[in-house]
């Protein structure tokens, strides 16, 4: 008797028929992956073409400061390209330990901890804090790494409830549909990363007293841009005590790559011994830890840097809102315009990048049908002439394409 076995199905038939991509390039509008062959900070160069660059995280400018750049250098030179290994073997050096202490003072909480990136740094607190039976309480538009972070610890047995963005009656809600003695951590960004909006801090920090849940920020996108000299969102409402985990990148206003949380020593230190992502992944390279050194220090030496960014991003603000387009609502360094078209977000990035002003195109899946945008960020760095061009060719390429 001889049995049939049907052929599994081809598991990259997805990968085949994703065409997209091909799509938004055959329309020649695709915005995405396009290499920079030299960056000065707020210009940038495409084959030789130089463009302002309105779409970094770089927000201080910090990326081409030759003092910076001077230290990554020295420090390849004293300790190598890599550690070539993770935190927790061979893969610490000094600069390592040096970042963490400063980075503990700086943010005045007992400890800190370096991760590689801010990906990793989100998914070395989450799952590693929220276990089984225990509940992470997120907001809906926290960033892409918090949201994997999080199915990561649903995945191992802790409870995922989901308040709508940055509402604090939905999220008591929320709170009190959860068990009467079960452990919860609320989990949100300081400042979203597509609107530029700012949590609700202080509402937030009251719900959690009241329903005994302990806090985590990712501050990616406040640091350098709100709070006393740049220590971001809980320090903007005075509430630093109040929240027991700061957690944050280098790639934006450091000017570097890896990423860190602060807390108390016992929290942090638990973390530190059981975080797969920090255990199991190669360290910080000295030269990424060398140019944050440096960038904090010109954090605190130079608060005049954030004062010129927020005059910059207003500057854009106040001249696209005059314009009539239509804003997220944000005070930090980013700038949203609804574009609510897909097409039409592309056509316009593709002729912003033709006129010489580089922003980021947000599509599906980035964004929900509906909210396709156009997302800016100024940097400390930008010269009225550049944030004049990026104005003048949004309204002209406004008008031509009839959204404003
Ligand atoms: N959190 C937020 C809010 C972010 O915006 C980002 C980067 N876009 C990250 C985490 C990830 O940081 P990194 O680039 O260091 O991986």
């Amino acid at each position: 008797m001889y049995i049939t076995v049907e052929k599994p199905k081809d598991l990259f038939k997805k990968c085949f028929d994703f065409t997209l991509a091909d799509e938004v390039k055959a329309q020649g509008v695709y915005p995405f992956f396009h290499p920079i062959d030299e960056n000065e900070g707020p210009v940038v160069s495409f084959g030789g073409r130089k463009l302002v660059m309105a779409g970094s995280n770089n927000y201080l400018g910090l990326t081409s400061n030759p003092k910076v750049k001077e230290a990554s250098i020295n420090a390849i030179k004293k300790y190598g390209t890599s550690c070539s290994g993770s935190r927790y073997m061979t893969g610490t050096v000094n600069l390592h330990l040096e970042l963490e202490r400063q980075l503990a003072d700086f943010f005045e909480k007992e400890s800190c901890l370096l991760f590689s990136t801010g990906y990793q740094t989100g998914q070395g607190i989450i799952p590693t804090l929220v276990q089984r039976g225990e509940y992470l309480v997120s907001d809906r538009d926290n960033h892409a790494s918090l949201v994997a972070a999080a199915i990561m610890a649903q995945g191992a047995g802790a409870k995922l409830v989901r308040f709508n963005h940055n509402n604090m009656d939905d999220l008591e809600r929320v709170l009190q549909n959860i068990p009467d003695n079960a452990p919860r951590l609320i989990v949100v960004d300081g400042v979203f990363s597509v609107s530029g909006e700012i949590v609700e801090l202080p509402r937030l920090v009251e719900l959690a007293k009241q329903y005994g849940a302990r806090i985590v920020i990712d501050d990616a996108h406040a640091v350098g841009v709100i709070g006393k000299g740049g220590r971001g969102t809980a320090s903007e409402f005075n509430l630093v005590d109040d929240v027991d985990l700061i957690m944050g990148t280098f790639s934006k206003t450091f000017g570097s790559l890896g990423g860190y949380v602060v807390g108390e020593e016992k929290v942090i230190d638990y973390i530190k011994h059981n975080a797969s992502s920090l255990i199991f992944s190669a360290s910080p390279t000295p030269a990424s830890v060398a140019a944050v050194l440096v960038s904090l220090q010109i954090i605190r030496d130079q608060p005049e840097l954030m004062t010129r960014l927020v005059e910059n991003t207003d500057y854009v603000r106040q001249g696209l809102l005059k314009a009539g387009f239509r804003l997220m609502p944000s005070r930090t360094a980013i700038v949203t315009v609804l574009i609510s078209d897909q097409m039409k977000t592309l056509l316009f990035w593709k002729k912003l990048f033709d006129a010489g002003v580089y922003v980021n195109a947000f599509i599906r899946p980035g964004v929900m049908p509906g909210h396709e945008a156009l997302r800016t960020s100024f940097m400390a760095t930008h010269e009225k002439e550049h944030l004049d061009k990026v104005i003048t060719e949004f309204c002209t390429i406004g008008k031509e394409l009839g959204v404003i």
